[in-house]
Formats: C-alpha cells, structure tokens, sequence
C-alpha cells in the first residue's frame, strides 16, 4: 500500500482519491472546499443531470470520504520532493511524508511553481498523457495544467488518469477500475 498526498480539493483532485482509495492505497486530500466549482452550475457533465457545483462537490467529497480516503481541511504551505518521496507541511501541522504527491492546485499552482518543475511555453505545469510532471514522484493535474480550456469533467478525467498510473506503478502492471452491476 502507497502513502498519496493530493493537494486540492476540487473535481481533479477528488477524483484522484477516488480511485487511489478504491485501489486500496492511504489517500489525504488537502484542500479547504474553495475550489471554482462553487461559481459553477454544471450543465456539460455527461451522464450527470444539470446541478449546481456545489452540490457536484459534495456528492464527489462523500464519494472519495466513502471510499476510504481522508479528507484534510487545511492548505498547504509548502512542498518537497525526492528521489524517494514528498513532503507536505500544511498550516502549522507537523509534515507528512508520502511515496506521491497529486498537485490539483486549480488556477494558481503555487507549489508547482515552488517545486520547480517543468513548464509550458504558456506558463502551465507541464504533464504527460498521465499527468506526470518532470519530478517522478510528482503529478499535476486539472485546470493547473489547462488553464485556458478548463472543464470540470477533464480535470476528473485527468484526475483519474493519474491514480490509474499510480496503482499501475505499485502493482507492476495496468490496473481497471471495473464494478459489475449487483446480481438480484
Ligand atoms: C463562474 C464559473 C462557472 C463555471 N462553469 C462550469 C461549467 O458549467 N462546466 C464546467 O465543466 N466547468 C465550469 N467551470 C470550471 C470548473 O469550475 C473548473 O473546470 C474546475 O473547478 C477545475 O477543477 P480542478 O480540480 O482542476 O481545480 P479547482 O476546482 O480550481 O480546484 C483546486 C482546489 O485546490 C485548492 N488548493 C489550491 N492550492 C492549495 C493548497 N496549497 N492547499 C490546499 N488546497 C489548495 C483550491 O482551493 C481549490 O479548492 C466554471 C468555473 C467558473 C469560475
């Protein structure tokens, strides 16, 4: 089981933790409920009828809690990474140490920055198609990497990406996320 520190609390990083707690790795979500989604009123959600952003939000926290994930009300100030893992200090918390670290910083990633990972010619966290940054320990995903084309459905998508190739990497193999319907 992998210790996964994810930074964010919006459909990005919730979504993530989803699937990394269905994985049945240790999953924190830092975040203090602030994300954008609270402007929104989501009518582009395929498979979801029309509902406010908020209410999105608050299925989507009970789903990722249900799952087994921990959801952490505080910011976090600070980040750093090695060849090994990452450390997160929130507010005035002791550090907590991880295998992975999931930025989903939204509009302004702050800590990306302050990680010094790769950018876009435009100013955006630079990922592959999993949502790997230029640190191997480090993902970014959501908005901070598509600032201008920012969907709340990509940044679940982008979310679940990078959880599926983090439980690839653990179990040294690709990894679904499948359920069948409950036989009556
Ligand atoms: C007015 C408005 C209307 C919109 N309408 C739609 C719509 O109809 N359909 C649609 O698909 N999209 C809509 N959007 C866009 C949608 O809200 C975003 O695409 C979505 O929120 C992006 O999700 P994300 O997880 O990438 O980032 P965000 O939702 O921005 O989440 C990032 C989260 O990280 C938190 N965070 C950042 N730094 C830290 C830190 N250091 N410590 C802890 N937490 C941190 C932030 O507080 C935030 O909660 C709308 C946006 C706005 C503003």
């Amino acid at each position: 089981m992998a210790r996964v520190i994810i930074v964010g609390d919006g459909p990005g990083g919730l979504s993530a933790a989803l699937f990394l707690a269905r994985g049945e790795h240790q999953v924190q979500v830092f975040g203090l409920d602030q994300t954008a989604m609270h402007y929104a009123f989501l009518n582009n959600y395929l498979g979801s009828p029309a509902t406010s952003g908020t209410e999105f939000q608050q299925v989507a926290r009970e789903q990722a809690r249900a799952a087994g994930a921990a959801l952490v009300e505080a910011a976090v100030t600070s980040v750093s990474a090695d060849a090994d893992g990452v450390e997160v200090i929130a507010e005035a918390d002791r550090p907590e140490r991880a295998e992975y670290l999931i930025l989903s910083e939204g509009k302004n990633p702050a800590l990306a920055r302050s990680l010094g990972l790769a950018e876009t010619p435009a100013g955006a966290v630079a990922v592959d198609s999993e949502g790997r940054t230029s640190h191997p320990r480090v993902y970014a995903v959501g908005r901070s990497v598509r600032p201008a084309r920012s969907q709340a459905i990509i940044s679940a998508g982008d979310g679940a990406k990078a959880a599926l190739d983090i439980l690839a990497r653990e179990a040294g193999k690709d990894v679904q996320d499948w359920d069948r319907p409950p036989q009556s």
